[in-house]
């Protein structure tokens, strides 16, 4: 008996321990500008059926994140860069060296979400969280997705997480804080991305990083905009980390 009540200790302190707590730093919360997402040359689709979403920034994702990239073996560098910092290839290298810099797939290698979960939110997803991917077309998959890679490290359950993400866009409309700075979507316009920043730091009281991408005709154009949320998914807080960028001086909102 008691060489068995040994073994199962033993047994226990091998298995890993799927209640430990993930230990970011802070969120990313992501939202697109859909008028960037849709006028590059991979073009967009529209979700379920439902039509176009509205001209608002949709979320992306909620993502934790390090204020440094940890240890040397980080298995996607290049998504990190791609995804999170926007950055060119030789940061995106040094990135990939120095380590990784976000958790992913946590736990049994990320849980799949369930309908169930979510099911007095799907209203408020479907319009704030819409996919503009033509490979899937699903909003929900695109939230599984999102779940499964970086809710699953968030120590928040499926019902929070989503709930957090909703709650932190539906505090500020961040089309409606650049139109205050006379920032409005143009497709001949473009303003200096340093307003853009400053826009959203008074707006919003924080400062947030930006990612622009390139349309069809190679011209730069806000496409994200990462703000930095406090562990709990709550609270805007200044972005720690500063973001190496492919906004030029100035940039485009195009018209969606
Ligand atoms: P992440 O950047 O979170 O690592 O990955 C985003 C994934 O979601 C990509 O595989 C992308 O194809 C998919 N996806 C589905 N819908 C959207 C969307 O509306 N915007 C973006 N940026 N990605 C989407």
């Amino acid at each position: 008996m008691k060489l068995a009540i040994a073994f199962l200790v033993l047994l226990s302190s091998l298995l890993p321990d799927s209640s430990t707590a993930e230990d970011f730093d802070f969120f990313y919360l992501v939202q697109q500008w859909p008028g960037s997402f849709c006028d590059t040359r991979q073009g967009c689709c529209f979700p379920d059926g439902a039509g176009k979403p509205a001209a608002a920034f949709g979320i992306h994702g909620l993502w934790p994140n390090y204020a440094k990239c940890r240890g040397r073996h980080h298995r996607e560098g290049g998504g990190l860069a791609r995804a999170v910092l926007g950055a060119d290839d030789a940061f995106l290298a040094a990135v990939g060296r120095r380590g990784k810099c976000w958790p992913e797939y946590c736990g049994d290698g990320g849980q799949p979400l369930s309908p169930w979960d979510v099911r007095d939110l799907v209203a408020s997803l479907g319009r704030s969280w819409p996919t503009l991917s033509c490979k899937n077309r699903r909003s929900f998959e695109f939230w599984s997705y999102e779940w499964k890679k970086h809710g699953t490290c968030s120590n928040l359950d499926p019902h929070d997480y989503f709930a957090r993400a909703l709650q932190l866009r539906e505090r500020h409309d961040l089309a409606a804080v650049l139109a205050d700075a006379g920032i409005v979507p143009s497709d001949t316009d473009t303003y200096p991305v340093d307003r853009v920043r400053d826009a959203i730091a008074q707006g919003t009281g924080f400062v947030a990083n930006l990612e622009c991408n390139r349309d069809a005709d190679g011209e730069a154009q806000l496409f994200q905009v990462y703000q930095c949320v406090d562990r709990e998914a709550k609270d805007l807080i200044d972005c720690p980390l500063p973001m190496p960028t492919k906004c030029t001086d100035r940039v485009k909102l195009p018209v969606f």
